[in-house]
């Protein structure tokens, strides 16, 4: 384990193109590029690239490099450094985001099948067949990525501009609490040497309307100071103003662009209202009554022996279905105005009488004439 490590580490050190160690030159810097991940270092890249693209020299790779896509190394482990680069690259096609889906199923859906593509590229699955799928898409919906890359720029620059007005602000208050601090220990030093140097030049009598004075003076100079105060308070009030103004700003903006977005948007089309519970009696409640509210007991000579009555119960007989149909029975029929109804009926059946008187005729003179 630790040899293992030792070795790694001894291998790191050289460059595996020219031989040379960090050893011999500490200020050796390795490159790498995204072709292939095989590392060298940067006079290696120099020499071998300088004059155009070239065959990576580490023995058995034949890709074809060019010396601009050469970089440092960011994550120690190459592989790593490979599957971020992946990552980076499928996340700047596939950047559909949540508000374009009907639902939160479909937007996990669609993250669980950017990471199947992924994990595809980077354990080398299947690569030729994902990389025509992830060029046609990027192909066929450029303006709905383009759209959402500005999305992603505009809130990124937006959250910067908040960033630098909540600093601002924490800014200007910290201002103001050391101005106050200070000007009230001014003042009262004024205050007191003052007080004093009238005291000392006055007579003794005068003590008492002095001090008063001093008094005086000194409530002025407060009433001024909050008056600072309220003015710094106001520019505090403007800056959340502005604050708030420019949030506003930034979600109308994205409200626009989500909208060009949705033009080539294939998935999300247009969010189905939640619908109501299924209501099999149109309004009707089963349990409703309207004229009267069913009690758990009636006195009633009759029923009392009943109640408690085992031959009766033993049955399945129920005082309280008795009250409910007796009581459905009794209320029935109020509200329902017969008369009206029938006059209702007539006036409906006089409008369509002149067809069937036509057609009664008609049948009449059928049978006549047979
Ligand atoms: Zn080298
Ligand atoms: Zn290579």
């Amino acid at each position: 384990m630790a040899s293992n490590a030792a070795s790694r580490r001894d291998e790191d050190e050289v460059c595996p193109v020219c031989k040379s160690s960090r050893y011999l030159n500490p200020d050796m810097r390795f490159l790498i590029n995204p072709e292939c991940y095989h590392k060298m270092c940067e006079s290696c890249v120099d020499r071998i690239f300088s004059s155009g693209p070239a065959n990576c020299p580490v023995a058995g790779c034949r890709k074809t490099l060019r010396k601009n896509r050469f970089r440092k190394q960011t994550f120690e482990d190459i592989g790593v450094e490979r599957e971020v680069d992946i990552r980076r690259r499928v996340m700047h096609i596939l950047n559909r985001r949540e508000e374009e889906f009907d639902s939160k199923r479909a937007y996990d859906d669609f993250l669980e099948q950017r990471e199947d593509i992924i994990a595809n590229l980077v354990s080398r699955i299947d690569v030729a067949k994902t990389e025509a799928q992830l060029q046609k898409y990027a192909a066929e919906n450029m303006q709905s990525i383009r759209a959402n890359q500005a999305i992603e720029a505009e809130e990124a620059s937006s959250f910067q501009a908040r960033m630098t007005l909540e600093q601002e602000e924490a800014r200007l208050r910290r201002q103001a609490v050391r101005q106050e601090y200070e000007t009230e220990r001014r003042e009262i030093q004024a205050g007191r040497e003052d007080f004093l140097t009238r005291l000392a030049s006055g007579s003794s009598t005068d003590a008492a309307a002095i001090a008063r004075e001093g008094h005086k003076v000194l409530l002025k100079k407060s009433s001024a100071r909050r008056s600072e105060e309220e003015r710094i308070r106001q520019k505090q009030a403007a800056l959340r103003l502005d604050n708030k103004r420019i949030s506003n700003l930034s979600t109308v903006e994205q409200a626009g662009a989500a909208d060009t977005g949705l033009v080539k948007g294939l998935r999300k089309i247009k969010t189905p209202e939640p619908e109501k519970p299924y209501d099999p009696f149109m309004g009707y409640v089963p349990e409703k009554r309207d004229y009267y509210s069913l009690q758990s007991y009636y006195p009633s000579q009759y029923l009392d022996p009943i109640r408690n009555d085992a031959r009766m119960l033993a049955g399945g007989y129920d005082l309280r279905e008795y009250y409910s149909r007796t009581l459905l029975e009794a209320f029935a029929g109020l509200s329902c105005f017969v008369g009206e109804e029938i006059s209702q009926r007539d006036a409906a059946n006089t409008s369509t009488s002149t067809a069937t008187e036509g057609a009664s005729m008609a049948v009449e003179g059928g049978e006549n004439t047979a």
